[in-house]
């Protein structure tokens, strides 16, 4: 996914650019006064499932690098990894796609929001035609979900070499209409020569979903958790 362009580049494919935006300025104003997006349930601190959600797919390759091949297939690559150790780790998994099929954005928060007491973690990788900039970032909407997000870019930028660009809010689509705490995992830049052949490899991509399980364990219970494994 490309940064924040992208979130209105969604919104526009459907029309919705300045509903988006009236939306995403209502929504800052709740967030100051009620610390909670309304209409999300905050189970960030109770969830016993997680849906995890492959970016792009299908006729939708996301960004493409010489380094690190095709996002859509890293992306799922990413995921496929994660949900055993998600699992294993005692948590019921939903995946949006297990293939390459395209799924619209509006499914893929649908899927997750007709689940119950659940989670949405969206995973993405990044471009920039600044070849320099590389690192993670994690996006959010719900302040609810914001915990979630820190969570798992600690665990990321925890991975020896990996690097931290922040949590950040954004009106991605399958953010905003998540029902549940939502964030979205930009893991890395695919247009950075070192980070782009990094993420395109799946021995980088087995720590990045490690990181992310660990992420996920520790918001739910406490900094002591540990993953099956270790
Ligand atoms: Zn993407």
């Amino acid at each position: 996914m490309k940064n924040i362009p992208t979130s209105f580049r969604e919104a526009s494919a459907s029309g919705k650019v300045s509903r988006g935006l009236a939306l995403a300025a209502a929504c800052v104003a709740a967030c100051i006064f009620t610390g909670c997006t309304s209409g999300v349930k905050d189970t960030s601190r109770t969830f016993s499932g997680v849906v995890l959600d492959a970016g792009h797919g299908g006729h939708d390759s996301g960004t493409t690098s010489r380094y690190a091949g095709r996002e859509k297939d890293a992306t799922l690559d990413v995921v496929m990894r994660l949900r055993p150790k998600v699992a294993g780790a005692g948590f019921r998994t939903v995946m949006t796609r297990s293939d390459d099929t395209f799924i619209p954005l509006s499914t893929r928060a649908a899927i997750s929001n007709r689940q119950s007491n659940v989670i949405f973690v969206s995973v993405h990788f990044n471009d920039t035609r600044r070849s320099a900039i590389r690192g993670t970032e994690v996006y959010y909407t719900s302040p609810c979900s914001a915990q979630i997000a820190r969570n798992i870019l600690n665990q990321i930028a925890a991975i020896p070499g990996a690097s931290s660009r922040g949590i950040h809010t954004a009106n991605f689509a399958v953010l905003r209409r998540a029902k549940y705490p939502a964030v979205l995992v930009e893991c890395g830049f695919f247009s950075n020569p070192i980070e782009g052949r990094r993420c395109g490899s799946g021995a980088y991509r087995e720590l990045l979903a490690e990181a992310i399980a660990r992420g996920i364990l520790i918001q739910r219970r406490g900094a002591g958790a540990m993953l099956a494994a270790e």
